[in-house]
């Protein structure tokens, strides 16, 4: 990895490279923007670049880079540089060997990460010019581990240089948001995105290529993730075939299709989430299946409002360019006013997982819901 290799956010690079190539790197940056766009990335690879022991493209700062293959880039890589620190918010799970996973709702940065991520504020560095202290989600420290930081930040140790990332500032203590450098990330234009994928994944077809940029919403590494995993598509390829099935399954086959679903929201949870996500499956399966469902409800919103737009003749506007056969006969069997009404009963079981209904209750009914919809006499728009 390198600063070349991220995708998009060229204003928001040229801010890093300049100040770093011009030597006025401030004590501490914010990095604010919605969630995964790719705030940490950036700031891990910033750390890489102002760490590296022979950075490339000095004079010319637009193209300034680490150079990937030093004894300090390469650390970086495997995650032992003792001067670059990073700490995510964590949920703890579990009793005995604690286990702690980013991704659940309502995740925080304990007093003790903070603590400790500080405490290695006043060391001496070890190897690079700098030590980066990276703080994900700095939104969710509490009130003590704030004021912490804040104390760090009032009396910043030289060579030391903090990133937070954000995505709810106004949640952050003005004070200490006043005390950094803002760089303000957005999401990744299609018309960026596209044609960076389509370069990354020769291999794959371009229409999935095309869909997945699509689906991502303008952030790089969801769909860098999607794209990098087999077993993932293979559930969203699992996820269409039911789908497909709905007009003409018998109703009692919702029950089943729920079965299949959570089986699907399973795979998804270890397909997405790498190493140790089988572990906290099995520690904490509720949990796990409800982030997963609600993505795989994702995925199946998006194929009901692409069946909405055929219905309507917008064919330009659709998501899920790589199964527009499949999207087309089903489009043919509905009216926009079936296809409006599967969306919303869709909506609101997602509404639903997000809160604590019964998973296996939840999505039966959801499914129950589509396929009523999607096989009851025909309904005029
Ligand atoms: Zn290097």
């Amino acid at each position: 990895m390198s600063l070349a290799s991220i995708i998009g956010h060229d204003q928001t690079l040229r801010i890093l490279r300049r100040s770093f190539a011009e030597g006025r790197i401030p004590n501490a940056y914010l990095f604010v923007g919605p969630p995964n766009l790719g705030k940490f990335t950036v700031a891990m690879e910033f750390a890489r670049l102002i760490d590296c022991d022979d950075p490339h493209d000095l004079a010319t700062p637009d193209l300034t880079d680490a150079c990937g293959v030093c004894e300090s880039c390469r650390r970086i890589d495997f995650g032992s540089h003792p001067d670059v620190l990073a700490i995510r918010p964590l949920t703890r799970i579990g009793t005995g060997a604690k286990v702690e996973v980013t991704e659940f709702e309502g995740a925080t940065l304990t007093t003790d990460q903070v603590g400790e991520i500080l405490g290695r504020a006043g060391m001496r560095r070890t190897r690079g010019p700098y030590k980066i202290l990276i703080i994900a989600r700095a939104e969710t420290m509490n009130p003590e581990a704030a004021n912490r930081l804040l104390k760090t930040l009032e009396e910043p140790p030289e060579g030391t240089v903090l990133v937070l990332t954000c995505s709810n500032p106004s949640a952050l203590l003005p004070t200490i948001a006043s005390r950094c450098q803002r760089v303000a990330f957005h999401p990744v234009p299609l018309a960026t995105l596209e044609p960076a994928l389509l370069d990354r994944f020769p291999d794959l077809a371009p229409d999935l290529v095309a869909t997945v940029a699509r689906l991502s919403s303008g952030r790089p590494g969801w769909a860098l993730t999607l794209l990098q995993s087999p077993p993932a598509l293979s559930v969203r390829r699992r996820l269409f075939d039911m789908l497909v099935a709905f007009p003409t399954n018998p109703l009692v086959s919702s029950l089943a299709g729920s079965e299949e679903l959570l089986r699907l929201a399973e795979a998804w949870w270890i397909a997405i989430n790498g190493e140790g996500a089988q572990d906290v499956l099995r520690r904490a399966g509720d949990r796990s299946r409800r982030v997963a469902l609600a993505d795989l409800f994702d995925l199946l919103s998006s194929a009901l409002r692409d069946v909405l737009l055929l219905t309507v003749g917008e064919e330009d506007l659709i998501i899920n360019r790589d199964v527009l056969l499949m999207l087309r006969n089903l489009a043919r069997s509905t009216t926009p006013a079936k296809a409006r009404l599967a969306l919303s009963a869709l909506q609101q079981v997602q509404r639903h997982i997000r809160g604590n209904a019964n998973l296996r209750l939840a999505s039966e009914l959801a499914l129950l819901q589509v396929m009523l919809v999607l096989r009851a006499a025909p309904v005029e728009a």
